[in-house]
């Protein structure tokens, strides 16, 4: 057998700044601060696929360094920051984007300074700032106040404001959508996903158009695009409502935001898309969560399963058509927040078998 060299069999992700570097907001002298995120899994989910007649596929984001799809926009917006200077970087955060700013700003020598909304975050998610170094603030306020003073530091003092509505953050996130393209060969009928501050259903359908996109003669990678399905939280889904949400209120906690940076852009995304932003119940959230888990083999944190949530409700009232290709963004892993998986199956009482095989394997239902 011939010998294969090593440059033709290893093909190494580089992560999102050096695979799709023609795309971005980059040049030849933009410092690449990266962990080589990106490249995810687009994984065929077929219990899913069975349960709605259609052809549904996950991007599984929860793989990137960090744990969640925050990664893709970090390492463009930490890329940037440091392009222009800047000596620390502010985030106000659920807990992704404070884990993903952490870990970018101290890759790069910046400090990473986190506002978090007063004792609403995942005990991981604040372990992770933590571990990374941030210098954290717990903000006497929800998330939107955090956002707000975020805003006004950097405004006012010497750093770089990386939450999603740093433009550069969404120009890293639409990397998914190439992504999607490239795996399937074209864009799906549906893109499904959880809507929080919106920022990534609007980076996603950024993506989508730009590849679909002629260039003069020359044809995009995708003939089409899909239609963008977002999903909310019902305790804290301001597009449902049409207007800002004071209080929001969910399980999910990284999709509790009651006003969303990202507005008008998701509008667009939905309307251009010909698609739709809804909202399920904590309870079909978190039963969504479960049968990933349970059927297909993914463990993903409670917001992550929104899209699930709403594509198995779209399909069991009627509202899907099959023979669809589908794809859902399951967006954080589910160790992000293992208090509230665990509590979903109350208390966890094994059985207590005595070391004899004989004996464990009738209490434990084999013999
Ligand atoms: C940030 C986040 C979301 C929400 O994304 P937006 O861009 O704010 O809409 C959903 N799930 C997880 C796990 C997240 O970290």
């Amino acid at each position: 057998m011939a010998v294969v060299p090593a440059a033709t069999r290893s093909r190494l992700w580089r992560g999102v700044i050096e695979e799709f570097r023609d795309r971005l907001p980059v040049s030849s002298t933009t410092p690449v601060v990266t962990l080589r995120e990106g490249g995810t899994p687009l994984l065929p989910a077929p219990w899913l696929s069975e349960q709605t007649g259609c052809d549904v596929h996950l991007k599984v984001e929860g793989v990137n360094p960090t744990g969640s799809f925050k990664d893709r926009g970090m390492t463009v917006a930490v890329s940037k920051a440091v392009e222009q200077g800047a000596e620390a970087v502010v985030c106000a955060s659920t807990g992704n984007t404070s884990a993903s700013a952490a870990a970018y700003a101290v890759r790069a020598g910046l400090r990473p300074i986190v506002l978090l909304p007063d004792g609403k975050i995942s005990g991981p998610k604040l372990a992770q700032a933590v571990v990374h170094g941030g210098i954290i603030a717990s903000v006497e306020g929800n998330f939107d106040d955090c956002l707000r003073l975020a805003r006004e530091l950097a405004d006012t003092y010497p750093v770089a404001l990386v939450n999603s509505v740093n433009a550069f953050r969404l120009a890293g996130q639409k990397t998914a959508a190439f992504e999607v393209v490239d795996d399937l060969g074209d864009a799906p009928d549906v893109h499904v996903l959880p809507v929080g501050n919106a920022g990534n259903i609007s980076a996603y359908w950024m993506g989508y158009r730009e590849y679909a996109a002629d260039a003069g003669d020359v044809p995009g990678p995708a003939t089409r695009r899909p239609r963008m399905w977002g999903f909310q939280a019902a305790g804290a889904a301001p597009f449902v409502h049409g207007g800002p949400v004071s209080s929001p209120e969910t399980v999910a906690s990284a999709i509790r935001i009651g006003n969303p940076a990202s507005w008008d852009l998701a509008i667009a995304a939905r309307d251009e898309s010909g698609g739709l932003i809804d909202a399920m119940t904590d309870e079909q959230i978190l039963a969504a969560q479960q049968e990933l888990s349970g059927r297909e083999g993914l463990f993903v944190e409670p917001a992550s399963a929104a899209g699930v949530a709403g594509l198995l409700h779209y399909s069991r009232t009627g509202r899907l058509d099959g023979g669809q290709r589908i794809v859902v963004t399951v967006t954080g892993h589910g160790l992000k927040d293992v208090d509230t998986a665990s509590a979903y199956y109350g208390e966890i009482r094994p059985y207590v078998v005595p070391a004899d095989a004989s004996a464990a394997a009738a209490a434990l239902g084999l013999a």
